[in-house]
């Protein structure tokens, strides 16, 4: 999966990154979803590793347009684990007191403890993402925010945080099939917002917000993916790949009891 990989200081043009791509994977959706089960064992089996060593903390982040499939991503890829394990942390329009504070504030409370795996749904990129678009605060104030985060990051990851940050890259097409499915469909429509519609207008802005995202903070630390996420079966397979590939890499180790369990019998 190394070719979602945005390398550090590349200019990200999104119109050359293909929503379709099944890249080297041969197989279509059945084989997908099959090598997708056999992931989440693992994922499973990995989570419970990093939970009994207490050492590592894994963040994930997702970023996407509207109806992008984050929450289908978390669904899927996050299957098998074990809740007590997992936390989700979504972020929303800030409360008021969010907005007393600096935009980090909110989001450094939710970052992942030791053994913890921690899965931002959106997250500080909103700040340079909605709030740029809709102009909540001026150029000034979010242009400095890239170098903001970086920093963030860099702190997080130097005291002991893998981080993996996900692009789930649609294109408008899609958008409006999954747009409409939600209209369509009785049991999606408390997802759709008319205020979803406006937002859709504002796509080549947004295009150009990811764009700005992906090229100033994909870092050797907290590397940003661009995930092709028109195909669901794909999206959750990328993220499954590179999320065990990166947990196993941590070469993580059952902890020893702390006592001397030799000659030990159980009456
Ligand atoms: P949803 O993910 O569909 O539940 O929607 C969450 C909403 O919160 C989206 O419209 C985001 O754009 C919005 N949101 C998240 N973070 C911020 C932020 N920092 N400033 C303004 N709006 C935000
Ligand atoms: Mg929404």
């Amino acid at each position: 999966m190394k070719q979602y990989l945005v390398k550090p200081e590349t200019k990200v043009k999104l119109s050359k990154w293909d929503p379709n791509d099944t890249g080297d994977f041969k197989g279509g959706k059945e084989e997908g979803l099959a090598k997708l089960e056999k992931l989440n064992g693992k994922l499973e089996t990995l989570q419970e590793l990093m939970f009994a060593e207490h050492k590592h903390k894994v963040l994930v982040v997702l970023q996407a347009m509207d109806t992008g499939g984050k929450d289908g991503t978390i669904r899927r890829v996050f299957d098998r684990v074990n809740p007590a394990g997992v936390r989700v942390a979504s972020f929303k329009a800030p409360t008021e007191e969010e907005l007393d504070h600096d935009y980090l504030w909110r989001v450094h409370k939710q970052v992942p403890g030791k053994g913890e795996l921690v899965v931002f749904n959106r997250s500080h990129y909103e700040d340079v993402l909605v709030v740029r678009v809709h102009n909540y605060v001026p150029p000034e104030v979010w242009g400095k925010r890239f170098d903001q985060i970086n920093e963030f990051e860099r702190t997080l990851a130097e005291n002991g945080t893998t981080i993996l940050k996900f692009y789930l890259h649609i294109d408008l097409d899609e958008q409006k099939e999954r747009l409409q499915a939600r209209l369509d469909d009785p049991t999606k429509r408390w997802k759709f917002r008319l205020g979803d519609l406006e937002e859709r207008k504002l796509w080549p802005e947004y295009m150009k917000a990811f764009e700005d995202v992906l090229s100033k903070t994909s870092t050797e630390y907290a590397p940003w993916y661009i995930i092709p996420a028109n195909r669901k079966w794909f999206r959750d397979l990328a993220i499954s790949s590179v999320l065990v590939d990166t947990l196993e890499g941590l070469n993580m180790k059952y902890p020893e009891s702390e006592e001397n369990l030799d000659g030990v019998v159980i009456e």
